[in-house]
């Protein structure tokens, strides 16, 4: 019997030891492996989907992922043949500052966005959203006229590279920052943005990844934080709740939810890189957004843009540059269906570049292909269904549900936003019967007309439930006094004006014709 035990524990012991050994040498330089497998089909890849994190280089046949220790041993479980992919620091040399085929280091990046607030005081701010342990900061601008005042404007954020390999898009929303500030003033598209939009960038997401190597260079950037944790994985997620990946939110995810509390984003991009491609929601699960017809507008946008401002081949992966998030692969705890889901802003992924970190020599032509379409984006938060919601009797804004009834799902309602009322609904053009509603007053129902590329404004006012006045006169029931217009109880002349009182507070002016 002991002999038994003996032989059984030797034979559990065999796969751990080697695992351990080969293990230890594999993550002695980082707390993260990169690595591709080939998939039998979707179902088994949406379950290692779970285990470890798929990349954005996985095609339809092999997979590529990342995993840290933990996430691995849980892989090989699986007994699926892998290759490990060595990742060695990139050998690059920086060319100039001035002609943007440069990687700044953390310190230069600092400085250049808190020169840009500097610089350009009346339209932008800077923002420390927090300091990681490491002692690096997130930091974002926020560029609009009267910088910091809410106005009647949608709030639109572009955040990059949280993945921390993933690093066109922290030069090209650098080179934006700067692009739209020096145009303020002496372009108009560009003053026109900032006059309308009050737009937010946030060049860096995943500081600790990108200089793992040190603060001089990105050369040796990681995908993962300085805890080993994917951070488009820790969000919580529409169908798994919260803590879909079993880890804590991360210092960096705290920040970006703290954000997204703060600041009502109408609609956003979060860029990525390792595939040229618009990725939009939903993520998590296979249902099609409500507005996925507008989704395949915005995206195709981008991507024909690009295009178009690029030599041949470039943006136009999967579907010709577009694709939906979980007919790709499905990612639980990301951030694009978090912002969709739980804060009602639009948000897609943008994978920038085959290379995740590109040469240097090569930025300059991505901005070329990319800014235009960049623009467009930002523009596209004029667009759609707009306006203000106030009380009908004060005045006064409101923050209220804007729902189309028969056509949204896995909420895709929004609501408008204190202190201005003023609400964004984007949508693919046709007609939709929106509804308006509060606790406290009767709703309303309208039909708006809505076109693509063109803004629908709509102000609306709600009537207070114990409001008595001219308003509403479609809904009330029964009527339970009639008075004249000097507001006397009426005495039953023929052609007289008066006034019925309904049951539920509304009124309706009658002539009595006998
Ligand atoms: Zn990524």
């Amino acid at each position: 019997m002991v002999k038994m035990i003996k032989r059984v524990l030797i034979l559990l012991l065999i796969p751990f030891i080697s695992f351990s050994q080969n293990t230890d040498d594999l993550f002695s330089e980082r707390g993260e492996v990169y690595f591709s497998f080939q998939y039998e089909n979707r179902n088994q890849l949406n379950k290692i989907s779970d285990i470890v994190s798929i990349d954005h280089k996985t095609t339809d046949k092999i997979a590529y992922a990342y995993a840290n220790k933990k996430e691995l041993s849980e892989f090989t479980k699986l007994d699926i043949e892998y290759t490990i992919i060595k990742k060695e620091p990139l050998n690059f040399t920086h060319v100039s500052k001035n002609n943007w085929n440069y990687y700044p280091t953390y310190q230069e990046y600092i400085d250049m966005m808190t020169s840009f607030a500097d610089s350009f005081p009346d339209i932008c701010k800077i923002h420390h959203l927090g300091t990681l342990n490491s002692g690096r900061e997130i930091v974002i601008v926020q560029i609009s006229d009267n910088v910091g005042q809410k106005e009647n404007e949608p709030s639109f954020l572009y955040t990059s590279s949280m993945h921390g390999d993933e690093l066109a898009g922290y030069i090209l929303s650098l080179r934006l920052i700067d692009y739209i500030l020096n145009g303020y003033d002496n372009n108009a598209r560009l003053t026109d943005l900032v006059n309308n939009i009050d737009i937010w960038i946030n060049p860096l997401a995943n500081p600790d990844g990108a200089y793992f190597g040190g603060n001089q260079d990105v050369w040796s950037a990681t995908r993962y934080n300085s805890n080993w944790v994917d951070l488009n994985r820790n969000y919580p997620d529409p169908e798994d709740g919260p803590h879909p990946d079993g880890n804590p939110y991360q210092e960096e995810t705290n920040i970006f939810l703290g954000l997204a509390d703060s600041i009502n984003f109408s609609i956003a991009a979060n860029m990525h890189g390792g595939s040229e491609v618009c990725n939009y929601p939903w993520d998590t699960w296979s249902t099609l957004a409500a507005d996925d017809n507008w989704w395949k507008h915005v995206s195709t946008e981008y991507a024909d843009s690009c295009q178009v401002n690029s030599g041949s081949g470039y943006f136009n992966d999967l579907n010709d540059g577009i694709t939906n998030g979980w007919d790709w692969y499905e990612v639980d705890g990301g951030r694009q269906d978090y912002m969709n889901y739980f804060r009602y802003c639009r948000e897609f992924t943008l994978e920038l570049s085959n290379d995740k970190t590109p040469n240097p020599n090569d930025l300059p032509e991505l901005w070329d292909a990319n800014y235009p379409s960049l623009l467009n984006y930002i523009e596209q938060s004029l667009f759609g269904l707009r306006g203000i919601v106030t009380d009908s009797i004060t005045g006064d804004p409101l923050k209220v549900k804007v729902e189309i009834l028969s056509h949204d799902i896995d909420s895709s309602h929004v609501y408008s936003n204190m202190p201005i009322g003023n609400y964004h609904r984007y949508l693919h053009q046709g007609n939709y019967n929106v509804t308006f509603s509060k606790s406290g007053y009767h709703s309303k129902t309208i039909n708006a007309s809505v076109l693509n590329n063109i803004t629908t404004i709509e102000n609306v006012q709600l009537v207070p439930l114990n409001f008595v006045g001219l308003e509403n006169k479609n809904v009330h029931q029964k009527i339970i006094n009639s008075i004249d217009l000097l507001g006397r109880k009426i005495k039953y002349k023929t052609k007289t004006p008066l006034i019925d009182i309904f049951d539920d507070g509304t009124v309706e002016k009658r002539i009595i014709l006998e």
